[in-house]
Order: C-alpha cells, then structure tokens, then sequence
C-alpha cells in the first residue's frame, strides 16, 4: 500500500476515470476497456477529439515554455494526468534546468503513476488532493516543498475545470489559489468547449464517468481569469495560441479554450 492508502489491487475497473479516458485518446496504456469503451464513444460523437486532445497537450508545452521564458521558476500543475512524455517539468527543465514543478491530481492511479516516474530530486513532487479543496493544495506539505507562494508561480489548470460542476464552484476554487499566488504569477488554462459542435451526445460519454463534462462558452472560461490579465492572443482554440507548426486539421472544429494570464 503506498502512503496515501492507495492498493494497486483496488484500481476501479467498473467506471471510466477521466484521466484514464484522456490517456487512451492520446495513444497511452495506462488506460483500462470501460475507459477504451468511453473514448470510443466519444471519438465517435466527436470526431475531431482525439486531434484535440493533442492540440490540448501541445498548447500546455508551448504555454509552459512561455511562462518559463517569462522567468517563472515554480509550477502548480493542477490535474496533471497520467504520465505523457514530454511531461510538464521535463518541458520547463528544457528551457531552464532549475525549474520547480508540484504536480496534484485527484485520482489516486495519476499519484502511483507520478510516484513511479518522478525522481526524488526534489525539484518535483506528485500530491493527492482536489481542486475542489484548493486549501487542502495550498498547505500541502509536499506541494510547499516545491512551492514558495513568496515567489511568482505558474498555476496550471489544464483540461480540468470542465470536469467541476457550478454547483462546485469551480470559480471560487480558482479565486483561491490565485489568491495565494504572488502578482506576477501565471494562469495557464484550458477548457472543453460546446461552442464549435454540438457536443450534448460526446458530453453524455461522463455521465456514467467518475466527473461528469461541464462544457462552457468563451465568456464562461474567461471569467477564471478574474484577477489576471490575458497575454496574447487571450483565449482562443488552443491551436490558434501562439502556434508553432500550422494548425492540424480540424482545428475549426477542436472544442477546447485555451489561455495564459498574468496576475495583477
Ligand atoms: N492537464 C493534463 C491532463 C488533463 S486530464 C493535460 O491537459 O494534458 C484531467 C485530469 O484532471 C485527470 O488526471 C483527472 O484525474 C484530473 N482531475 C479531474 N477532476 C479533478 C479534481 N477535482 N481535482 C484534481 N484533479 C482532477
């Protein structure tokens, strides 16, 4: 049993997770057949999606290579996923060496994964814990280990605040981790969308998942930003931020946001 009670034995096989369901469109293993199952749905109410969630994962390289270049040396990377080479402190650490990362997560199978990869270097540390509890991340012992909240921080909240419904107040999880971050810290976020397809039949895909889909409009994910300042181009399709190779096909149609902010 590792230290957060977690047993290998008892990974839930019977409802697709999340972070399961992502890992299998992106071409992984760490992924189980309720998960293949779900994805598949998915892939076939949403045929763009498998291109979306890689357009997703190579916004959070540039994003994360950008705020590195802004001089960011600490990164809180709230719903980390399941390991994806090039994973989020092997990017930063390309562009400087002594860059911080604390990775959290809430599913306890992205904790054993991150704990069998991650070197005990202390530049990096794996947490279990909520977005919905963002105190709980705030004072973590293993996340201040990583993290000074004297010094500007790049808050990661990628592909996560879709799967937090209004009713968990996904706005006020995010205010309060802003609030622990210094002025000058980042937000770097993305965020499903319904706004490009009619996404009501890839959305009921979670109904049955451990987190249910919460797609949201321009003006809804813009309101996380409460307190920080857009850089260019602000939120756009997560292949039209600041590209680096020409959009893939389908980007019209990719149903993910994405943006990184400044905090003021
Ligand atoms: N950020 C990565 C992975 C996104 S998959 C990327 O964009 O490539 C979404 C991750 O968020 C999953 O690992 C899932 O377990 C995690 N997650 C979902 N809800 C969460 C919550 N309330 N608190 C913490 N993590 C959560």
């Amino acid at each position: 049993m590792s230290q957060d009670g977690f047993r290998t034995e008892e990974i839930d096989t019977s409802r697709p997770h999340p972070a399961r369901i992502y890992n299998y469109l992106l071409g992984g293993t760490a992924n189980y057949e309720v998960d293949q199952q779900a994805g598949d749905r998915l892939a076939s109410a949403a045929p763009e999606v498998r291109i979306g969630v890689r357009a997703n994962r190579a916004f959070l390289q540039r994003a994360v290579r950008y705020v590195v270049s802004s001089g960011v040396r600490q990164i809180l990377d709230v719903g980390t996923g399941l390991p994806t080479a090039p994973n989020v402190h092997e990017t930063a650490q390309e562009v400087a060496p002594d860059v911080r990362v604390a990775y959290v997560d809430n599913d306890p199978i992205v904790k054993a994964h991150g704990d069998a990869l991650l070197s005990r270097s202390g530049a990096t540390s794996i947490v279990l814990a909520d977005l919905r509890d963002p105190g709980a991340i705030i004072d973590h012992p293993d996340v201040r280990r990583v993290i000074d909240f004297d010094e500007p921080v790049a808050l990661l909240l990628v592909a996560i605040l879709h799967f937090i419904t209004e009713a968990e107040k996904p706005d006020q999880a995010v205010a309060a981790l802003r609030d622990a971050l210094p002025v000058g810290s980042f937000l770097v976020l993305s965020h499903a969308t319904g706004d490009f397809a009619d996404r009501s039949e890839a959305q009921a895909v979670y109904n049955n998942a451990t987190a249910t889909m919460n797609l949201r409009t321009h003006a809804e994910v813009e309101r996380f930003f409460d307190g920080f300042e857009l850089v260019e181009p602000g939120l756009a399709q997560v292949p039209f931020w600041r590209p680096d190779t020409p959009p893939p096909a389908r980007s019209g149609e990719i149903g993910f946001y994405g943006g990184v902010a400044r905090k003021i």
